[in-house]
């Protein structure tokens, strides 16, 4: 099934309102297995959309409208599309009851009631977070229309909950996806591992990048789940022999998740000791539900004398070595697990900037380490490419000794050097 979607609105073309519509229906295409081939925004103005939706009936077969439903003489989306589509506009009489009811009236304007006109024969998505509803149905040329209401927080729940299931009706296959999560190999590299995968129709393969790391998305078509599933298998299996070691789950979507999960069933502890990061791996560890068996203290130490007072820095490396350097990630971790009593710990030290780079420590350089009281691990992260954001250097460390941890508790290779 091949998708378009239109977004209507004059203020989405001045870029005064960004077009997240288009996201949220673009990721539940996706996810439904529903090729998405053309996207496009038009104004407030009834020609151009006439046009619009005439050339996507004739080339697409779903066609998703989104804005424009309201009550105001710009909301065209209805009287346009559906007249394009060949269809009248009749009363529908519950969703005039709905729109009283929400304004609590015995009778609405006529611009209010303008809301329930909807094409003849439509199926009625109705609006639990607004006045506006939604529409399905098929046009003469075979076209599968939807329109939605434009504010997303009346849109995502219409989708999700009407649509979707609706275009679930109308398809005759189950779709089933899963995504296999990969950290230390980019969205690149990874798609070059699987080159001659990636062509496949059923299943299908596709690389997606995520902040700092990437996954691969396995989907099938199948008259059933459990087939369609039995079809994404063995793609998994031959991503597995490929990827290996990189590969941090198949559908849990966070390293936090996986590392809390793993931690708990080794029945191991762990501590934090952050720097740059400013507790954002603690804070990423207690997000996850069930991180207090496995995760003991954190400890943000910017200044050196916290790191000698609560983590035992010795204070000759700190003058020897520097705030920012492989010692003093080293000592942070050693002394983490001394002052906490857990298995694990973990020392984080670097420059996140914008500011406070130096020719032989620009910013991004950070150091990352792991120790378990006997060994500890370091790995050096130094900026690549384009110029990065401070959040985004803090949020890469965080992953990174994240996956340190997967690999320590998995008896993988930590880092490069020991
Ligand atoms: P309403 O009943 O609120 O008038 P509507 O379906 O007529 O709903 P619009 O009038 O087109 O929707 O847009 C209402 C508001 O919804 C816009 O001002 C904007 O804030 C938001 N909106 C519209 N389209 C989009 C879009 N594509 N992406 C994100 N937000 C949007």
């Amino acid at each position: 099934m091949n998708a378009e979607i239109i977004s209507v609105g004059t203020e989405l073309l001045l870029g005064q309102v960004v077009n997240t519509d288009a996201a949220i229906v673009a990721r539940a295409l996706s996810g439904l297995g529903i090729d998405l081939l053309h996207a496009c925004v038009v104004g407030d103005n009834p020609q151009r959309l006439k046009e619009a939706v005439e050339t996507a009936l004739a080339r697409s077969d779903l066609l998703i409208v989104t804005g424009g439903l309201g009550p105001t003489t710009d909301d065209l989306t209805k009287e346009t599309t559906a007249a394009a589509a060949g269809r009248k506009l009749v009363l529908h009489a519950e969703s005039l009851e709905r729109i009283k009811t929400y304004f609590n009236a015995a009778a609405v304007t006529p611009n209010q009631e303008k809301q329930a006109w909807l094409p003849e024969g439509c199926t009625v998505l109705q609006n639990d977070n607004g006045t506006a509803p939604g529409c399905a149905f098929t046009a003469e040329s075979g076209c599968t229309v939807i329109m939605l209401p434009g504010p997303p927080s009346e849109l995502e729940p219409m989708l999700l909950n009407r649509a979707v299931p609706y275009l679930k009706t109308m398809q005759q296959a189950v779709i089933v996806s899963h995504n296999v999560h990969i950290y230390g190999m980019g969205e690149a590299p990874v798609a070059m591992v699987m080159d001659d995968r990636m062509d496949g129709e059923n299943p299908t393969l596709a690389p997606y990048a995520k902040e700092g790391e990437c996954y691969l998305r396995v989907t099938a078509k199948a008259a059933t789940e459990a087939e369609a599933d039995a079809l994404c298998q063995p793609l998994i299996q031959e991503i597995y022999q490929r990827l290996g070691e990189y590969i941090y789950s198949v559908d849990v979507e966070s390293l936090e998740e996986v590392v809390v999960a793993e931690l708990a069933r080794q029945g191991k502890t762990l501590a934090t000791a952050e720097s740059c990061t400013g507790g954002l791996l603690a804070k990423r560890i207690t997000d996850v539900p069930g991180a207090s068996s496995v995760f003991h203290m954190g400890a943000v130490t910017y200044a050196n004398a916290a790191k000698e007072a609560l983590l035992y820095v010795p204070h000759e490396i700190l003058a020897a070595h520097g705030a920012v350097s492989e010692e003093t990630a080293r000592a942070m971790a050693q002394g983490m697990v001394q002052r906490s009593g857990s298995d694990l710990a973990v020392g984080i030290t670097g420059i996140a900037g914008p500011d406070g780079g130096t020719e032989q420590k620009p910013v991004g350089t950070i150091y990352i380490a792991l120790s378990d009281g006997k060994d500890t691990w370091v790995t050096k992260r130094a900026p690549i490419g384009r110029t990065k954001s401070r959040d985004w250097h803090r949020h890469c460390a965080a992953s990174q000794a994240l996956d340190m941890v997967r690999r320590y508790l998995l008896g993988l290779p930590v880092a490069p050097e020991k």
